[in-house]
């Protein structure tokens, strides 16, 4: 994960100066803001691959800045963990509800905040965006903004396109209506959860042609899943 791109949101020098020498030494490039408009600058300037967002900042909570992160199409796939003092159950969820990947309770190494952001990286971005996904035979090839079934190119709508992309890059995990919306459409327009149920079925009907809408999956009550296993 070496030469990744880390911006660290946090108002507390100290802190900041801390975690900055402790990813720096383990191979990562790092920059730095002190509240959420010099974050905003940042993100605008150069995307960083992962944010760290402390809680308690001085212009704004970083529970919002999280939240309007991930609500922004252009942004929502940006990886943030949570940074806080505050280790009460409640707030953990907060914080992931609001759309964090992560959440560190301070105080914490910087050992075991390099191996959380490994993971987080790890997970959220499998490959970058040339590299193939495959699954089942589904290849996902972002570059070329297609998906091919075998040999053959399946025929998208470009909704239909970002949902398959989104589930194939983000495989055997059930996500919500809300999560789809958020996640997908980015949570910019009022959309109806109907509306994700419409989508669903295109997709599914697109490839249905191929063989391969077994692989969408609804789970009664909770949502949809992709799932990467032979079925
Ligand atoms: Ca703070």
């Amino acid at each position: 994960m070496a030469g990744k791109q880390i911006l660290i949101v946090e108002d507390e020098k100290p802190i900041r100066d801390m975690i900055a020498f402790g990813l720096r030494r383990a191979g990562y490039d790092v920059t730095e803001a002190e509240d959420t408009a010099e974050a905003r600058a940042r993100i605008a300037d150069r995307r960083p691959d992962l944010m760290l967002v402390d809680w308690m900042l001085p212009d704004q909570s970083g529970l919002e800045l999280t939240r309007q992160i991930k609500r922004d199409r252009d942004t929502h796939e940006l990886p943030i963990i949570m940074l806080t003092a505050r280790a009460e159950e409640g707030d953990k969820v907060a914080g992931l509800e609001c759309g964090a990947d992560d959440y560190v309770t301070k105080p914490f190494s910087p050992r075991e905040l390099v191996a959380r952001i490994n993971a987080v990286l790890r997970r959220s971005a499998p490959g970058g965006p040339d590299e193939l996904i495959r699954a089942n035979g589904l290849t996902l090839d972002q570059a070329g903004h297609r998906v091919l079934a075998g040999e053959a190119t399946v025929t998208l709508g470009p909704t239909e396109y970002r949902l398959l992309s989104f589930f194939m890059t983000h495989p055997d995990r059930v996500y919500s209506r809300g999560q789809l919306l958020d996640r997908v459409w980015g949570g910019n327009v009022y959309v109806e959860e109907r509306t994700v149920d419409v989508h669903i079925r295109r997709l599914r009907k697109a490839l249905e042609a191929h063989g391969y809408d077994r692989y969408i999956q609804t789970v009664r009550g909770a949502g949809y899943r992709f799932s990467s296993r032979p079925q």
